[in-house]
């Protein structure tokens, strides 16, 4: 590769670029057979009262394992997804698992609480029938629009400009709308104030730099007074340490969600968890 460095072509055609166009194209090719063919998973990872020590609801997370490839990171299939669009087909499946999953524990756990968290992605925001699919789901599945949260990053909600009325027109069916992974995208604070927002998820890179960093800690802090100035829950993401959730309640932040309380896990590997949420508050 060095001794080639001075045609400039040969740096287009680097074995790993050709690798990863090819993968790519293979993730295409079969991200929606795997739809349909039962390859793609949900997990569910609590979302936690920090106070209560208990679950109050849980995030949807979408696996894949590829019959040859083996387990693709959501990292890597969702953005294919979104590329070629199978991301509206995908992401209603996932919407419509989570909800239904939800509304079985909470008919488990007479009185439980639990709600559902499920990642949107922009391209989602596009359709046109998005509140309807999403009436539909709940319609189907039974739960309550109050029991379901839309995690949407803060890119997503500044470019989708044309999904405001639909998310504003979600949340007065009673669905709440979370800014996930804040922080992370746009600078301009000034959306949060027009936008229709209820809950801020702090990315993990800020969590992780709590309790290493003062600047860390500053950061996070500010947020949280942010999100309460505005009447928003704050959700942590990311929280490894009892000494990250310890810091995240001192600062007033009330919620989170980390592989200290629990990994995303099958459905079934959280039943008996489940069953001890919080009565909705
Ligand atoms: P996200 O929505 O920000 O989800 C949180 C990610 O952080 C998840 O990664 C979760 O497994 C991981 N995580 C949670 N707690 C910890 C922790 O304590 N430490 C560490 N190191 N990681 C933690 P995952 O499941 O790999 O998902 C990655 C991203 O893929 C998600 O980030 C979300 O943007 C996207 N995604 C996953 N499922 C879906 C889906 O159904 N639809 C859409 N549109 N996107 C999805
Ligand atoms: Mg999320
Ligand atoms: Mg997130
Ligand atoms: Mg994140």
């Amino acid at each position: 590769e060095a001794k080639r460095s001075g045609k400039h072509l040969w740096k287009l055609y680097e074995p790993s670029m050709v690798d990863r166009r090819a993968r790519d194209g293979v993730l295409a090719d079969a991200l929606e057979d795997a739809l349909h063919a039962g390859e793609l998973q949900v997990l569910y990872q609590p979302l936690v009262d920090l106070a209560a020590g208990r679950p109050v609801g849980a995030e949807a997370l979408v696996r894949w394992r590829h019959r040859q490839l083996g387990p693709v990171s959501p990292v890597e299939f969702i953005p294919v997804a979104e590329r070629t669009g199978v991301i509206t087909a995908l992401g209603l499946w996932v919407l419509e698992e989570a909800c239904r999953q939800v509304r079985a524990w909470q008919l488990r756990s007479p009185g439980s609480g639990i709600y559902a968290s499920v990642n949107i992605s922009p391209r989602q925001l596009q359709e046109p029938t998005l509140v309807a699919d999403v009436l539909a789901v709940l319609a189907r599945t039974g739960l309550a629009a109050t029991d379901l949260v839309l995690e949407i990053t803060e890119s997503a909600i500044v470019d989708e400009h044309a999904a405001v009325p639909a998310l504003a027109l979600l949340r007065t069916h009673g669905v709440r709308i979370a800014v996930d992974d804040f922080g992370t995208g746009y600078s301009s604070l000034q959306y949060l104030t027009r936008l229709p927002v209820d809950v801020l998820k702090i990315d993990r890179s800020f969590v992780s730099q709590l309790d290493s960093t003062p600047a860390g800690a500053a950061v996070v802090e500010a947020v949280i007074r942010l999100s309460q100035v505005l009447g928003l829950r704050t959700v942590a993401e990311g929280i490894e340490t009892p000494a990250q959730a310890a810091e995240l309640q001192l600062l007033g932040c009330t919620h989170g969600q980390g592989y200290l309380f629990a990994r995303p896990m099958p459905a079934g590997d959280l039943d008996a968890l489940m069953s001890t949420a919080a009565v909705r508050g």
